[in-house]
């Protein structure tokens, strides 16, 4: 039997372990884990140098590409070759900043067709509840959706309107009925001022206190108690809301939380005057509170680790007059989460292993593609090599999202992508877009 690809390397994460193995692949698929030096017949075979690690690609479901309708904030091409020098082989889009955003099955078809032959790795969507189309999720989940996002407060676009209590009930009682999964922006509105004009950081972090965190995630919780359903908190910023989380999943609430690079890396107490390449929604909080994110994941009260990939033209960063309070939240970071999260989680004294099961393999498994994010015998062979002790600086204009802005730059960090593999296919940003658009319980 000859395999497609066979990768040898003294490190391969598998589950919790690094171990020596020999990894095949056959027809896409990790076909068979074998001792380090067995005897594999192969039409190409690839050794790993003495410092690198064999990871499965990453698995990111929180990202917003923009295309069509807003494409010079972010569009499929540059997000995905993006993507795939970061190591991450697998993403869903975000249903909102699009234009239609993907709240029926009509706008669904629009975004695919964006999408299709310009994606570098595998594209799945989510789709959007928003006021008045509780008709049509059924529709959307049959089309392939992974789930559904709506907003408890302002979305930042007025196309994408958050759900209020009763709506977000009515939302959470069809996707309950449906068997999907709703995430959910939970900032409460009654909570939150608008963010005042001006350079100062603290100014917009008080605008949208920890407190408006906490009461949006107590509907949420309340809601998936009432309805049975399946629900996700995105971002999660506010460490104080982790008690609460604990308490409602040990009741048997299903609920699962992520947080994002820039909440468990950045703090507040750092971020110079007029920076607004640091405002994102929720916000980035303290120091303390950062460190409790950390005791969080270490916990396995925080699932999983995703980038919010959030991007805008740099003008609506108004970087130049730095006023917090006009300019558009985001940042953009697919492409370093990685040595972002391994910089500070080594130094934490966490192990890949760790970073690997917050960013490929809690998030797939969450979504259904319990055939990505992992290396294991049946998975798709979607592989990353990493040099985890290669260090660089963050140039934000060599990065390949289209907006060369990120609050990153200037930043030395641990962690070298030297390659990724798409079903045991190099990809490379200058090669052809091997991706493939997936649905949700489909291989
Ligand atoms: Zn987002």
């Amino acid at each position: 039997m000859t395999f497609d690809l066979v990768i040898r390397a003294q490190r391969v994460v598998i589950g919790d372990d690094e171990r020596p193995r020999a990894v095949a692949v056959r027809d896409g698929r990790i076909a068979a884990i074998d001792d380090l030096n067995v005897d594999l017949a192969a039409n190409e075979e690839i050794v790993l140098g003495d410092g690198e690690v064999l990871l499965p690609g990453l698995v990111d479901t929180h990202v917003h590409v923009n295309e069509p309708g807003r494409t010079e904030w972010e569009g499929f091409a540059t997000a995905t070759r993006a993507a795939a020098a970061g190591g991450v082989t697998t993403i869903v889009d975000m249903p909102l900043n699009s234009i239609p955003p993907t709240t029926t099955v009509d706008a669904l078809e629009t975004k695919r067709d964006a999408a299709r032959r310009q994606a570098y790795v595998d594209v799945g969507f989510w789709g959007g509840a928003v006021p008045g189309n509780v008709d049509d999720l059924a529709k959307l989940h049959d089309a392939g959706v992974f789930g559904f996002k709506c907003f408890l407060i302002d979305s930042g676009v007025e196309e994408f309107r958050p759900l209020d209590p009763a709506g977000f009930a009515a939302a959470m009682t069809e996707t309950a009925r449906i068997g999907a999964l709703m995430i959910v922006h939970a900032e409460d509105p009654a909570l939150v001022t608008s963010a005042p004009e001006g350079r100062d950081y603290d100014g917009f972090l008080r605008s949208r206190p920890p407190a408006a965190e906490q009461r949006a995630i107590d509907r949420v919780v309340d809601e998936a108690r009432r309805t049975g359903g399946r629900a996700h908190v995105l971002h999660l910023s506010n460490a104080a809301s982790l008690p609460r989380l604990r308490d409602a999943r040990a009741e048997g609430v299903d609920v699962s939380f992520e947080t994002c690079p820039h909440y468990l890396t950045l703090d507040a107490e750092a971020i110079p005057d007029g920076a607004t390449q640091f405002k994102c929604c929720p916000p980035i909080r303290d120091h303390g509170n950062q460190d409790r994110l950390w005791d969080g994941l270490a916990a396995g009260d925080i699932d999983m680790i995703v980038s919010d990939h959030s991007p805008c033209t740099p003008d609506l960063k108004l970087l130049d007059t730095g006023d917090f309070g006009g300019a558009w939240g985001g940042i953009a970071s697919l492409q370093i989460g990685l040595p972002v999260i391994w910089t500070a989680a080594r130094e934490r004294g966490h192990r890949l292993p760790d970073v690997v099961r917050w960013m490929a393999t809690a998030p797939a498994d969450r979504v259904g593609l319990t055939h990505k994010g992992r290396i294991a015998v049946g998975a798709d062979a979607d592989l990353c090599v990493l040099d985890p002790h290669a260090e660089f600086e963050v140039d934000a204009a060599r990065l390949l999202h289209r907006n060369p802005v990120s609050p990153y730059a200037g930043r030395r960090l641990t962690g070298v992508v030297r390659r990724t593999f798409l079903r045991g296919q190099p990809v490379s940003p200058d090669g052809p877009a091997l991706g493939r658009l997936i649905e949700r319980g489909q291989r």
